[in-house]
């Protein structure tokens, strides 16, 4: 047996001698695998199985990495924030049936937080599928996949590889990014074809997300409405975040000097304690700002759908009267909620090129009047925080807690925070300050729980920096199973556990006085840092600021796998945290 290069530097095994021959033959393994690796995908996020084994060890072999989780939905919220970080779309790859559909989760989530990612799964056979014949794991994956990704196509035929990988890569990742399927049946694995003609099959995306240049009138339409604004504000979201035009978009606001918004995951984009950020008086800039220009932020929940009380209407119907900029590569975003009066179409660094250049040197910022009254607001509020930092009860409240946090992540401006929680959310977010662009990420869009370990893993592997994954204890229970993964890959990420014995509290009672327990409360006391002592990690019980401060410095310093079981009062935190009103009985107490 002789052993040939072939597309690109994977090894194959041909029928003849050594050197070029008419029976050189490649196969689907090793087309996906150049294929993927032609577009320089150097990662796979994903779990080993029938009928994608193989397929692991060969991308490994093959010099790609390949990260095996526990569970799938955790490899698919890692490649969906690989795609957030990197731009280019992060790979999962799954088994048939309760591997795809444990996938799912994650493409769905990814195509709701347009986060580039390719769900590639295995699939039983299409002959028997179709009849319902019952074969092993029989699901007719491509029709679930289809409403819940940006696209989905099937590959039937290993020369037709290369066009469905090219295909998956340029629907996740130009225009708005989003979740792709790419179904594979087993028997595509398995077919052979000549090694020449596969390689000529192979494409390589040439410009996969095209630049999108905006209008000029568009753009001037936008400058006007900013110009003649009395109160202006400008709202960064995540868009701005994975569009990495972070100098134009910083340039925009310094030269525009309008006070701005950061969503939660474009915190960074310039530091949260830039002079214009008016993240301290988000209650005061909404309602009272007349015109608010959105840079890839959709008026959805999170912004409270662009009306009603937040921004100054009388009801939650109600208009406030503000009149909207927005930029956004969608065409389809403006008037979902309100009318936007001046749509800027276009991909975020175009867009923004266009209005720093539209706005030359003589533009004259903010009435002053405007900006005082924002920085009072701010001032006032940060006073009023950092009075609430400093107190030192015991036990542990959240603010105590996240003191420490702010103050690490200060130190160590390059690290990672992943976040999810309800009430470890919220707070972190106003709390832990924010000095680099995409280097905070959590539950997004959906507010959805379960993303920590996987974005934990995600964010080691793709930026080698320190991770600090700020996680509720409710929250971790999701993905809390990957510790053994980020021991496995000796990653530096340190999960801190927010552990106040339940859900949003540990304080419910069963009122019926029966022997389970309420449903929001778990195990009294639970030790998760044991967890990770299990798979070889450091775990640490910490009880007090001090404690955790040193835990937290010394994870920094050794980079090792660590697990703090912060200690929280289980009176701490609110029903839905600050998301009360979404919750149809709870009041807020
Ligand atoms: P946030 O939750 O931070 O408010 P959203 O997810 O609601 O952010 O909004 C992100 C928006 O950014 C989406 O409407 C998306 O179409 C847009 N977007 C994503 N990437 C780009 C890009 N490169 N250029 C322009 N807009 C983008």
């Amino acid at each position: 047996m002789g052993s040939i290069q072939v597309a690109g530097d994977v090894k194959l095994a041909s029928a003849g001698q050594t050197g070029a021959s008419a029976e050189e033959t490649t196969d689907g393994f090793h087309l996906v695998i150049d294929a993927l690796k032609l577009n320089g995908i150097d990662t796979i996020f994903g779990l080993p199985g029938i009928p994608i084994t193989d397929l692991t060890r060969k991308a490994q072999a093959a010099g790609i990495r390949v990260i095996s989780f526990r569970h799938e939905q955790n490899a698919g919220n890692a490649a969906a924030i690989a795609g957030f970080l990197t731009q280019k779309p992060g790979i999962c790859l799954t088994v048939s049936a309760p591997g795809f559909l444990n996938g799912l989760t994650a493409l769905s989530n990814a195509t709701t937080n347009c986060f580039p990612m390719i769900l590639i799964s295995g699939s039983s056979e299409r002959e028997i599928v179709d009849l319902q014949q019952g074969d092993y794991e029989e699901m007719d994956q491509l029709a679930i996949a289809r409403p819940l990704a940006k696209a989905a196509f099937r590959v039937l035929h290993a020369e037709d590889i290369g066009v469905g990988i090219a295909r998956a890569i340029r629907a996740a990742v130009s225009g708005r990014p989003g979740g792709v399927y790419l179904d594979l049946p087993a028997k595509l694995f398995a077919q052979s074809m000549d090694a020449a003609a596969g390689k000529r099959s192979l494409i390589k995306v040439v410009d996969p997300a095209p630049r999108q240049i905006p209008a000029q009138d568009a753009v001037q339409r936008a400058l006007n409405l900013l110009k003649g604004a009395k109160r202006p504000l400008i709202v960064l979201g995540k868009g701005a975040a994975y569009a990495q035009a972070d100098a134009d978009v910083r340039a925009l606001v310094e030269r525009t000097g309008i006070p701005y918004l950061p969503m939660s995951m474009a915190k960074g984009l310039l530091p949260d304690t830039h002079e214009l950020s008016a993240s301290a008086a988000r209650s005061y800039v909404l309602p009272e700002a007349d015109v608010v220009m959105l840079i890839g932020a959709r008026l959805n929940w999170l912004l409270s759908h662009g009306k009603g009380k937040t921004w100054g209407g009388k009801d939650h119907k109600d208009w406030g009267g503000q009149q909207f900029i927005q930029i956004d590569i969608s065409p389809q975003e403006a008037d979902s909620n309100v009318r936007i009066d001046a749509p800027v179409v276009g991909d975020i660094g175009s867009c923004v090129a266009a209005l720093l250049a539209g706005i030359g040197a003589n533009w004259a910022r903010p009435p002053s009047d405007w900006l005082a009254a924002v920085a009072d607001r701010k001032d006032k509020n940060v006073a009023k925080m950092a009075e609430t930092l400093a107190k030192n009860p015991v036990p542990m409240n959240f603010h105590s807690a996240l003191n420490v946090v702010r103050d690490l992540i200060k130190a160590n401006p390059d690290a990672m925070l992943v976040n999810e929680g309800a009430n470890t959310l919220d707070f972190t977010r106003s709390i832990v300050d924010m000095y680099q662009p995409r280097k905070r990420v959590d539950v997004g869009t959906w507010g959805v729980m379960g993303i920590g370990m996987g974005f934990a893993v995600a964010a080691a592997a793709v930026t080698k920096q320190q991770v600090f994954a700020i996680e509720g204890d409710s929250a971790f229970g999701f993905s809390g199973m990957e510790v053994e993964t980020i021991c496995r890959y000796n990653l530096p990420v340190c999960v801190v556990i927010f552990n106040n014995n339940g859900v949003y509290r540990g304080t419910d009672v069963n009122p019926t006085g029966g022997p389970d327990v309420a449903p929001t409360v778990f195990v009294k006391g639970a030790r998760y840092d044991k967890l990770m002592e299990a798979f070889g990690g450091v775990g640490v019980h910490a009880t007090t600021p001090a404690e955790l401060r040193k835990a937290m410095e010394e994870a920094v310093r050794s980079k090792r796998p660590t697990l703090i079981n912060a200690v929280i009062d289980e009176t701490a935190g609110t029903e839905s945290g600050r998301i009360t009103s979404l919750n149809p009985t709870a009041k807020k107490k």
